[in-house]
């Protein structure tokens, strides 16, 4: 006899829960504090990896559908010096094992995949205590309530499931982002949609890179990582669009005219995310009936992989609980164990360093060194 589960966040790692429960027929409700499936735009492209993603799609029984969403030509990718040389190009010829989608989409398939009521929208978790005897009561913001008895904290960053397992909180990590749009590229932007490219353009330099993406339609989307202490952000006025784009392209004086119009001719107004992370490798003894996955588990730095690993978490799960019907820890042991080395190596790749662009070695030749290295 399972156990229902309770999941707090509707995110890609909690829908994939809920999916891989209920295609081995376990009742599942999900928690997602946002009013609606439309409530907010949900992000940029993702690249979606035959080692991590896929895999759970596959678990999810959602590979057709995944298909049928995968923007063609998206995994091409160069890396251009700050004076606009293009140092290193690989074009997209459909074999690659990342083939990017929208965010929003793949989160629609998973929605859709679900019974109906599955998710309850309109529910932020404020807060979550044990009752004992592995029961756990979670608090909304509204003050309802529900008991449950297997609980998993999929609510991202800030989780409010985490506090029952871990005192850790995330820190910031040395650097922001800053995003830009550009829509219709093609035509109202002809030389910045040049720079970009088919796919993803990164121009790298120590302390700062423009990272942009060719999304659906030809919108590009651009994020200036820049590393520097959240109070050099806090003295920029972000409700003054103009004068924070100033700010923001000021820091890439030098640069060539064709990578700072990725920020000068922006559509919209820049939005900064200031970036956070739990401590690589943490772990949390065995707590009864309550577990987390994704970024409440495991936040990192932006690497490429936090979406692929929460899809993972979440397809690892389901598949433990629904090996162990009669027993919910020997299932969560089973998952934690793997999931902790898992999600630490990602953490660094065969023991190097991720691309770090705090580092001396972010420029394109330390990249282009790093690709090479990686196999990628
Ligand atoms: C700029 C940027 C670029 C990135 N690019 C990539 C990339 O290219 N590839 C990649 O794999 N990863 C990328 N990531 C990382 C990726 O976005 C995350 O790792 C991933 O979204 C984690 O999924 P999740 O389901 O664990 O959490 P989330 O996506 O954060 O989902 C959590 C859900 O829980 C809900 N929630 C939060 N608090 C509560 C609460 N109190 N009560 C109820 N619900 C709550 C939220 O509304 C949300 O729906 C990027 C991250 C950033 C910041």
């Amino acid at each position: 006899m399972h156990t229902p589960v309770t999941i707090i966040g509707a995110g890609l790692g909690g829908l994939t829960l809920a999916r891989v429960l209920h295609v081995h027929g376990i009742p599942a409700t999900v928690y997602e504090a946002d009013p609606s499936q439309s409530a907010r735009t949900q992000g940029g492209m993702l690249d979606i990896h035959d080692y991590n993603g896929q895999l759970a799609l596959e678990a999810a029984g959602l590979m057709d559908e995944f298909r049928a969403i995968v923007l063609e030509g998206r995994e091409a990718m160069r890396v251009l010096d700050r004076d606009g040389t293009v140092l290193f190009e690989e074009a997209d010829d459909g074999t690659g094992g990342r083939p990017e989608v929208m965010r929003g989409e793949l989160r629609r398939i998973l929605l859709e995949s679900l019974p109906a009521g599955t998710v309850q929208w309109g529910h932020k978790v404020s807060s979550t205590r044990a009752l004992g005897e592995d029961r756990y009561e979670v608090t909304f913001a509204d003050g309802d309530t529900v008991v449950a008895g297997l609980l998993v904290g999929a609510d991202g960053a800030w989780s409010r499931v985490r506090p029952l397992l871990s005192d850790a909180t995330p820190a910031y990590t040395g650097t922001s982002c800053v995003e830009f749009y550009l829509h219709e590229a093609d035509t109202r932007h002809p030389a910045a949609a040049k720079t970009v490219g088919g796919g993803s353009m990164i121009a790298p330099s120590p302390g700062q890179e423009i990272f942009a993406h060719r999304e659906s339609g030809d919108t590009l989307h651009i994020y200036v990582m820049l590393s520097k202490p959240q109070d050099w952000f806090a003295a920029i006025d972000f409700t003054d669009a103009a004068a924070a784009t100033a700010r923001i392209a000021a820091e890439f004086d030098g640069w060539a005219p064709e990578l700072t119009s990725l920020i000068t001719d922006g559509d919209t107004a820049p939005v900064l995310r200031s970036l956070h992370a739990l401590p690589t490798g943490l772990r949390w003894d065995r707590v009864p009936g309550v577990t987390l996955l994704g970024d409440a588990a495991h936040l990192q730095a932006p690497n490429g992989e936090g979406a692929n690993l929460a899809m993972l978490d979440g397809a690892e799960l389901a598949k433990a609980l629904a090996a162990h019907p009669d027993d919910v820890e020997a299932a969560l042991t089973e998952y934690e164990q793997a999931m902790f080395p898992r999600s630490a190596e990602v953490a660094t790749f065969e023991g190097v360093e991720v691309h770090r662009i705090d580092s001396d070695d972010n420029t394109a030749h330390g990249l282009i060194n790093m690709f090479t290295e990686k196999g990628q």
